[in-house]
């Protein structure tokens, strides 16, 4: 911590305020200082399992998209541990998550701006400065980038589970050992569902007795990974998509679902050849029951376990599951941190409880506006599904240090987009003047 105000405090170290840093690491003269809770970078430890690997390419790291120059790329990362060769004869078709984790905590070893083991506990403003507090210690900050992830989303009966017979797959790892011989019910269609079930099936020693895979959607569905849904996960479909009415730009978050939450088609091959192994060739493997389209409507505490009520979403009836431990994989939601409570009532918050980022990722508030909160994975209704995901995390740590510097320091000029998402005439009145015209298309 330092005595004179910083000129940006970033709260939370993920690969998001991570690659806020590297960017402005390339910066003279500026003053930033990100805090940590944890005592060192860990990238998603609980879904950390044997195997897991990386959804989206590895170019798509820290800093290659807007600042390929910079020493904190993954290309820099391979040449320092002299994995170059190695990495390229590997010739992953997705490399193992485990590599991109310990790209990201070399990074944040060689990032001089990172305080780790100083969460922040609560940020006031005095009416020039925030004012973050981490234990006794105090830091001012003209501008504050709220890092912080998301939290666990939890259904409804999950308060009438017991502590110790369930967990979000935010805990896998650490909690998955008590299924060994247990009827195991996964909750959740999606990755971390798909790669806990797939762990489970993999088992030999330790293998559940049963396991349900239950989901909510119709199907156990692939990520679409064709070129065409990438383009949702770039600078000019975000562009497109920004001024959109609000309405429009939640149905289409919502349609555009499985772009960014399905499951990874090499992950659903691995399940089904497993399935047909215990099948067909290892019948003493546990019993396996897939059940897509069941909502789980409630959990019954029983005798040793629960009573899953589902409704099947294809024949409309209920039906019931027996399960001795719950995973819930039920995906993660945005709040705003408890440590903004100071500032609440003065941040603009939408009806989804998220705050409203600005085209820089600054958040509306009753503020000065030279003192920004800038909000990262906070924009999933303001900038759409690449919000949560690595794919523009470079870009949005390029435009929010540009924000910042007041400069065009990076390059994050949108180029065209391939597709023509918008229409030329963005008004119901012009349309009209164009229908009157007897000209409803523009060039
Ligand atoms: C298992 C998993 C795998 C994923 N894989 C991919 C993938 O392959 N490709 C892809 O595009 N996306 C992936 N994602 C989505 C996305 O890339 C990650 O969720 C990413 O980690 C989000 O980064 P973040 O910086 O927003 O948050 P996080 O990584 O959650 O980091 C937030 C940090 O803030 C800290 N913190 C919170 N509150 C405070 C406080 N008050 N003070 C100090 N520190 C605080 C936390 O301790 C944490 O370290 C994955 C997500 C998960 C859950």
């Amino acid at each position: 911590m330092t005595n004179h105000p910083l000129d940006l405090a970033g709260i939370g170290i993920g690969p998001f305020n991570l690659s806020l840093a590297a960017h402005l690491d390339a910066v003279e003269g500026v003053e930033a200082l990100f805090f940590e809770r944890r005592n060192a970078f860990d990238w998603h430890p609980g879904m950390m399992l044997p195997d897991v690997t990386l959804q989206t390419s590895f170019l798509k790291d820290l800093v290659s998209a807007t600042h390929p120059s910079s020493p904190w790329s993954f290309l820099s990362f391979l040449v320092a541990k002299k994995r170059f060769y190695d990495f390229m004869n590997a010739d992953f078709a997705a490399i193992p998550r485990r590599e991109f984790a310990q790209y990201l905590s070399w990074a944040a070893q060689g990032l001089p701006t990172l305080r780790f083991g100083a969460g922040i506990d609560e940020v006031d403003f005095d009416g020039r400065n925030f004012i973050l507090r981490s234990g006794k210690r105090e830091q001012r900050a003209r501008n504050i980038a709220l890092g912080v992830g998301l939290k666990p989303a939890l259904p409804a009966f999950a308060n009438r589970l017991r502590e110790d017979d369930h967990f979000h797959s935010s805990q896998a790892r650490f909690r998955l050992g008590a299924c060994a011989g247990k009827r195991v019910a996964v909750i959740g269609g999606g990755q971390s569902g798909a790669e806990i079930l797939l762990h489970l099936l993999n088992q030999t020693d330790n293998a559940p007795s049963h396991v349900a895979w239950i989901s909510q959607r119709p199907n156990f569905l692939p990520l679409d990974e064709t070129p065409f849904t990438n383009e949702l996960f770039t600078p000019p479909y975000v562009a497109s998509f920004r001024d959109l009415p609000e309405p429009r730009r939640h149905a289409t978050v919502e349609r555009e679902k499985l772009a960014g939450d399905g499951v990874s088609s090499e992950t659903l091959t691995a399940i089904y050849r497993r399935l047909y192994v215990l099948r067909h060739l290892e019948p003493s493997g546990p019993e396996v029951e897939l059940l897509p389209h069941r909502d789980v409507v409630n959990a019954e505490p029983r005798e040793g376990g629960y009573q899953l009520i589902m409704r099947n979403g294809m024949d409309g009836m209920m039906g019931i599951g027996h399960a001795e431990i719950v995973i819930l994989a039920t995906g993660y939601r945005y709040e705003l941190p408890d440590c903004l409570a100071p500032l609440t009532g003065r941040i603009v918050i939408d009806r989804t409880g998220r705050p409203v980022p600005d085209a820089d990722f600054a958040v509306a508030w009753d503020g000065p506006s030279a003192n920004r909160i800038f909000a990262l994975n906070a924009g999933l209704i303001s900038h759409g599904i690449a919000e949560p995901q690595l794919s523009l995390m470079a870009w949005r740590g390029a435009v929010i240090a540009n924000a910042l510097l007041g400069r065009r320091q990076f390059d994050v000029e949108v180029p065209n987009s391939m597709v023509n998402w918008r229409s030329q005439m963005h008004t119901d009145a012009r349309l009209d003047t164009a229908r009157s015209n007897g000209r409803l298309f523009s060039p």
